[in-house]
């Protein structure tokens, strides 16, 4: 997606240990133009689907995937990041280690919101090395549901996540690839 790969040209700046920031305009000050487009983009991407639930985790993919949600008319399901875990049962619940901060996560959700009659779009920021992607994933699976798409907004094409997804037969849509960023050059996949 042109508007998004000129966007992470114009204002993402390479940090060490590849981790690429773009809280200028998608994970802290957020730009709703430029969600709106990348939801109206996963619409046309996914519009041979039929999805009545899109799924998403905790914190900054949350407000991506609500925009996106509204033009697939579907509510939004994020999943939690619990510290302790104490309501066994009522709840899916996977683990998730964030490639950002170093740490493992429980995560969850309520089993009141995803069961076996859902067909689900899952959200994301980014794709990295894929561990919360296979954690949603997982809780899915655990739901009985069924996984109709995956819309990423970045995915570092340089790290193992969109190979291990592609691989499992998942149908991943990543709005913007970035195959490098040696030396704070941004080089994009053509799509
Ligand atoms: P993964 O689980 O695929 O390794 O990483 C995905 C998660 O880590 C995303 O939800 C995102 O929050 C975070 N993440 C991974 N790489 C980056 C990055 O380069 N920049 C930012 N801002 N977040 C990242």
């Amino acid at each position: 997606m042109k508007l998004l790969e000129e966007r992470i040209r114009k204002d993402g700046t390479v940090r060490e240990g590849n981790v690429l920031k773009v809280d200028n305009f998608l994970n802290h000050q957020m730009d709703m133009n430029l969600f709106q487009e990348m939801g109206k983009e996963w619409k046309k991407l996914f519009a041979d689907k039929t999805i009545n639930k899109v799924l998403t985790i905790e914190a900054s993919g949350i407000a991506i995937a609500a925009i996106a949600a509204q033009y697939f008319d579907v509510p939004v399901v994020f999943a939690k990041k619990a510290q302790s875990i104490n309501i066994a049962g009522e709840v899916y619940q996977t683990k998730i280690e964030s490639f950002t901060h170093k740490k493992t996560y429980d995560v969850i959700v309520s089993k009141k919101f995803v069961g076996p009659e859902d067909h689900v779009l899952i959200i994301d920021d980014f794709l990295a090395n894929g561990c919360a992607l296979l954690g949603l994933i997982d809780i899915v699976e655990q739901a009985g549901a069924t996984i109709e798409g995956i819309g990423i907004a970045i995915e570092k094409g340089f790290q193992q996540g969109g190979k291990i997804i592609r691989d499992k037969g998942y149908d991943l849509k990543s709005l913007a690839i970035v195959d490098s960023m040696d030396n704070n050059e941004l080089i994009f996949r053509e799509q």
